[in-house]
This record gives structure tokens, C-alpha cells and sequence, in this order.
């Protein structure tokens, strides 16, 4: 394995001997940890670096690991979260998995289920990662979206380009092609939890998309909206 191939894991644990025992054992088995102590370190990693996984325990002085799941996911980022939990109540494990943990262990646990754990979800991200990939330029008819120079090329071969929002939205619908992202889906995804806009806005998107790619925008081919619903792109 080279050393870009490494997959980095954030390791949340408040109690330094096992800590110290679970960091070692991750970097036998190649991983590159990074360690936080508390929730607040936690919270400050994850957003300065890229992860694979995030081991977080619940317990942790100040903010505690419900609330470090909790944040990161209101901030957008859907890295694979592994909770270490000495409560060992169904209650607190249904919690942990509703504010955005994806799997829960409880304490204490065996070391090598929690190492096959961590190797699943890292796996089963990365296919994910991979089955949503598409390239920086999509063709579609006889246009042409560059999704990093966030410009596009009309059916009359016209250049213009487009706002961050309209490049994501273009992204999300176009990594979903055939199927109805929901609008819930498309305001998390563009606007954030928090921010909801207008739900009128997401129509006016979609309008916008087909003055620019259609041929006929009352008759649109590539981009729909199902009622109630959400909206879907065809090719
Ligand atoms: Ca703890």
C-alpha cells in the first residue's frame, strides 16, 4: 500500500490508555490517525481536514460525541461516523444513530470487531464515493457542464456560466440521473439544514436549467419536477 493510498480515520477518545491502545492498533493496520480528546478538537479537525472515518466516543468533556455527530452533520459533511459508547441502552444507541452516527459499539468491545467495523464502513463509503463519481465535464444532447470552471455550453454552443448553487444542484441531479431527489434532499444538500429558502426557489433553479439546456423548455427532455415531490434529470 503507498502512503497516499492511507486511509485517515479521526480518532475521538477522552481516556488516554485506551486511546493509546486503539491508535496503535488502527496504525497496524496502515491506517493515519489523528487524535482529539475532546469535542471541540474534534469539531475543529473535521472541518480543517479530509477524513475517511470518525471514531467518537459519546462521553467527552464539553461538547459530548451526540452533539460532535450531531454538528457535523448540520455542517454538510457525510463522513462515516463509528460511536464508542460505555451507556449500554438501546436508547442512547438509537439516538447516537439518529443525530448521524452509522454504527454504534458498545464499551467494552472487542478489539477486533471494532477494527472489521471501521474496515466496512470505510469500504462501503468509498463505494459509495466511487458509484457517485462523475467527471469534472458531463455532455448531455449538445450541452456541456464544467462542474470546477462552473461554466456550461448551451445547445447553440453558447458559453455561460453558472452561481455555486446551480453548479450543485446540476451536480446532485445529474449524480442522480433517472431517479427523484427529493426536494428535503435538494435543500439540505444546496442550502444546508439550517437555511431553508423559499421552496419556490428550487422551481426557479429548474427553470433557469431549461432556458439554458433545453430546446424546447415547455416541453423539457432533462429536467422535470414530480409533484410534490422533488425533481429528476434524464439524459
Ligand atoms: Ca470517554
Amino acid at each position: 500500500m503507498t502512503e497516499t493510498a492511507r486511509k485517515s480515520i479521526l480518532l475521538v477518545e477522552d481516556e488516554e490508555n485506551l486511546h493509546d491502545a486503539l491508535r496503535l492498533n488502527l496504525e497496524l493496520e496502515n491506517y493515519q490517525v489523528t487524535s482529539a480528546y475532546d469535542g471541540t478538537q474534534a469539531l475543529k479537525a473535521v472541518k480543517a481536514e479530509y477524513f475517511d472515518l470518525v471514531i467518537l466516543d459519546v462521553m467527552l468533556p464539553g461538547i459530548d460525541g451526540i452533539n460532535v455527530a450531531e454538528t457535523i452533520r448540520v455542517q454538510q459533511n457525510p463522513v462515516p461516523i463509528l460511536m464508542l459508547s460505555a451507556r449500554d441502552t438501546s436508547a442512547d444507541r438509537i439516538l447516537g444513530l439518529k443525530k448521524g452516527a452509522d454504527d454504534y459499539l458498545n464499551k467494552p468491545f472487542n478489539l477486533e470487531e471494532l477494527l472489521l467495523r471501521v474496515q466496512k464502513l470505510i469500504d462501503k463509503n468509498q463505494k459509495l464515493q466511487e458509484r457517485n463519481h462523475i467527471a469534472e465535464k458531463y455532455s448531455f444532447g449538445k450541452n456541456t457542464i464544467d462542474f470546477k470552471a462552473q461554466e456550461a455550453f448551451n445547445t447553440k454552443n453558447e458559453r455561460f456560466s453558472l452561481s455555486k448553487k446551480e453548479t450543485m444542484l446540476l451536480k446532485l441531479l445529474i449524480e442522480n440521473k433517472n431517479e427523484v431527489v427529493k426536494r428535503e434532499k435538494i435543500l439540505q444538500a444546496v442550502w444546508g439544514y439550517q437555511v431553508y429558502p423559499n421552496t419556490r426557489t428550487i422551481d426557479n433553479f429548474i427553470l433557469n436549467f431549461r432556458k439554458y439546456f433545453e430546446d424546447d423548455s415547455r416541453n423539457p427532455k432533462h429536467f422535470h419536477s414530480v409533484r410534490g415531490v422533488g425533481y429528476k434529470y434524464t439524459e
